[in-house]
C-alpha cells in the first residue's frame, strides 16, 4: 500500500550561492512566477549564482519532511 499523502501545493525561495561563504535563502514565495517577478528586479552580484529552490507545504498531519531543493536557476 502506498503511504497516503495530502497535497497542499509547494513554495519557492531563491537560493544565492556566492563565490565564496555559505549560501543565503531570500523569502518564500506561492509561486514560481512570483519569485522570478521579484528576482527580475533584484540587483545581482557577478560571482554569485542563483537557483530556484522549492518543498512541499505540509500540515501537522503529513509526516512526510522534505528537504527543500534546486529545480531550477534563476
Ligand atoms: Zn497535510
Amino acid at each position: 500500500m502506498e503511504a497516503k499523502k495530502h497535497n497542499h501545493g509547494r513554495l519557492y525561495r531563491a537560493k544565492i550561492v556566492p563565490f565564496r561563504g555559505p549560501p543565503e535563502y531570500g523569502e518564500w514565495f506561492d509561486t514560481e512566477a512570483g519569485l522570478r517577478s521579484a528576482m527580475s528586479l533584484a540587483a545581482r552580484l557577478i560571482g554569485n549564482r542563483y537557483y530556484c529552490e522549492s518543498k512541499l507545504l505540509t500540515c501537522a498531519e503529513c509526516d512526510a519532511n522534505e528537504v527543500p531543493r534546486v529545480i531550477a536557476t534563476l
